[in-house]
C-alpha cells in the first residue's frame, strides 16, 4: 500500500455554505446539527472523540446522542471516518467528498495518546502472496506508535 495526498490537507467546507452543498451532494439533511459538526471536524487538528465534540458543541445546545448518531451518519456518507487509535475509543476526523485522495497515517503517542495526522507520510507495504485483501485494496488504517517530542 502506497498512501500519497495529491493535496496535503483533505478539502474543507470553507464556510457554512460550503459544509451545507457537502451535505446534500451525500444525500444527508443539513440539519444545523450536521453542520455544526462538520464545521467543528473542518477546523480540528487531529482525530476528535465523540466526547469531545460533544464538549466543544456543548454551546450549540444539542445532546450527546445526537450529535453521536449526526457523527455515525457522516461516516456513513463517506465524509467523516472512525478510527479506533487502539485505546478502544472512536475517533472522527474530516475526510471529505475525495476521500480516496487523504489515506493518511496516524501517529499515537504510547506516553501521553495524543494523535497526529501524518498527511505528508508514505507508507509503502510490499503485495507478496498471502498478504490479505484488505491491505491490497487498501482498506486498512496505518498508525505507528512512538513517543512524541514532549514524551521522548
Ligand atoms: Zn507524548
Ligand atoms: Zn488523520
Amino acid at each position: 500500500m502506497s498512501t500519497s495526498s495529491r493535496r496535503e490537507k483533505p478539502a474543507k467546507p470553507a464556510n457554512i455554505d460550503a459544509a451545507k452543498r457537502w451535505l446534500r451532494d451525500a444525500d444527508l439533511r443539513a440539519t444545523p446539527a450536521r453542520v455544526a459538526v462538520l464545521r467543528f471536524l473542518a477546523e480540528a487538528a487531529a482525530p476528535a472523540s465523540h466526547g469531545e465534540i460533544a464538549d466543544e458543541l456543548a454551546d450549540g445546545g444539542w445532546d450527546r446522542a445526537t450529535l453521536y448518531r449526526n457523527l455515525i451518519d457522516l461516516t456513513r456518507a463517506g465524509l467523516v471516518r472512525r478510527s479506533d487509535m487502539g485505546d478502544h475509543v472512536w475517533r472522527f476526523e474530516l475526510i471529505g467528498p475525495d476521500a480516496a485522495e487523504h489515506e493518511h497515517p496516524h501517529f499515537v503517542c504510547s506516553e501521553c495518546g495524543i494523535i497526529e495526522c501524518l498527511p505528508q507520510a508514505e507508507i509503502a507495504l510490499r503485495k507478496a502472496r498471502g498478504t490479505p485483501r484488505a491491505v491490497r485494496r487498501q482498506k486498512v488504517q496505518v498508525q505507528l506508535r512512538g513517543r512524541c517530542d514532549i514524551c521522548l
